[in-house]
């Protein structure tokens, strides 16, 4: 036992003497939309400045996520930055816990003054509406990466989840690619198709990193990274982020979901198609009670998501491990993708939780040094490789 208790210990000193950092967490939104304050302990989701500050969370790259299917096209700009503004006005009333960093001496600096530093960064390429002037006046603005695409394919990268539709990057997105060298801004290739991806490593002159991806040879969904993907990461010097959504890290939670997406989807069509029946076509009330009917559905659904096979902070180690292995211990760190998921793995709920991850890092031997590379130092490696001092 005082083995375990000296580990334990050990794991505490060195994960608060370490730079921690997180490369996707989708928490703006809550703010902007739901009016959370973040400042306080929230006691929902998956971040907050008290939960920050007991994990040690240095710093957050926070994601303006664009969703594709809920903001309508002509809306895309403003919608990313109403969640820039959301951000900066977050920053502004709370000068004294967090602060927007825009190189990684920012990062270290604000850590070292005691503070959070906040990451800008895009999720979704489609919110660069096709244009290199937009993109450059986002940099402007401090975003510091982009996801090339989100679930949806856009003009000019086709996604993992979606229809092919650019035969992976289009001419114009190789351009952009170009342009994010050029400028700094770091290519993200999260979300992307295989043959995107292949696509965006032969372009790109700098690191790219995979915002909050998991290894698909342990779990086999689309978007998380195969093998020979992720050797071709580290020959760019670049960097794999861990995501830590259960469906995206385990088999058999990744099967248990996608029954149940299906199951939902179908219910939800057979009640639309029970609302497009001219015996009811009359009644006022349908788009209201299609919507009502489907929140529904889907809130019954999501409840039912409790009983699927559970996976556990091991498991999201195992991942850690398994890029450790296969890309070089150089090549791997967290994207935990708090916020943007429905719940984290058992022992991984939220940002608070980050300590257990260098625990079990220590349990499984790896170095000191090797653990605080996994923590923040690769992804700072590559946030200057890209962005400059
Ligand atoms: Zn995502």
């Amino acid at each position: 036992m005082a083995t375990q208790d000296s580990i334990a210990q050990r794991a505490r000193d060195l994960h608060f003497s370490s730079l921690v950092v997180d490369t996707h967490a989708d928490t703006i939104s809550r703010m902007t939309d739901d009016g959370d304050d973040l400042a306080t302990a929230t006691g929902k989701g998956h971040l907050d400045l008290p939960r920050i500050r007991e994990g040690n969370l240095g710093v957050q790259w926070w994601s303006c996520y664009v969703a594709a299917k809920e903001i309508p096209e002509k809306n895309t700009l403003d919608r990313c930055l109403q969640l820039l503004d959301g951000l900066n006005r977050f920053c502004a009333a709370n000068p004294d816990d967090v602060e927007i960093a825009l190189t990684a001496a920012d990062c270290r600096r604000i850590v070292a003054e005691g503070k959070h530093a906040a990451v800008p960064c895009i999720e979704g390429g489609h919110a660069i509406n096709d244009s290199l002037a937009v993109l450059r006046l986002y940099w402007e603005l401090g975003m510091r990466y982009i996801t090339l695409t989100h679930f949806n394919t856009n003009n000019w990268a086709d996604a993992s989840t979606d229809a092919v539709r650019n035969n992976g990057l289009s001419l114009f997105g190789r351009d952009v690619i170009r342009e994010m060298n050029r400028l700094g801004m770091v290519v993200d290739i999260s979300h992307v198709s295989d043959k995107t991806f292949w696509d965006s490593i032969e372009v790109t002159d700098k690191p790219i990193m995979a915002s909050h991806s998991s290894a698909w040879s342990i779990c086999q969904h689309p978007r998380n990274m195969k093998d020979d993907m992720l050797r071709a990461v580290a020959t760019n010097g670049g960097v794999v982020n861990v995501n830590f959504f259960p469906a995206f890290v385990g088999e058999e939670t990744r099967l248990a979901f996608e029954r149940l997406q299906v199951e939902t989807w179908e219910e939800i069509e057979e009640v639309e198609k029970f609302a497009r029946r001219s015996a009811i076509a009359h009644y006022s009330g349908t788009p209201e009670y299609v919507a009502q009917q489907r929140a529904e559905i889907q809130a019954r659904r999501m409840a039912s998501w409790s009983e699927a096979p559970q996976t556990t902070l091991s498991d999201v180690v195992d991942h850690i491990e398994h890029i450790a292995k296969v890309a070089g211990v150089d090549h791997v760190g967290l994207g935990s993708d708090f916020d943007g998921i429905p719940g984290g793995p058992v022992g991984l709920e939220d940002c608070s939780k980050f300590p257990a991850i260098t625990e079990e890092l220590l349990r499984r031997e790896f170095s000191e040094a090797d653990i605080r590379k996994i923590l923040g130092e690769n992804t700072m490696r590559v946030m200057e490789a890209n962005v400059g001092e």
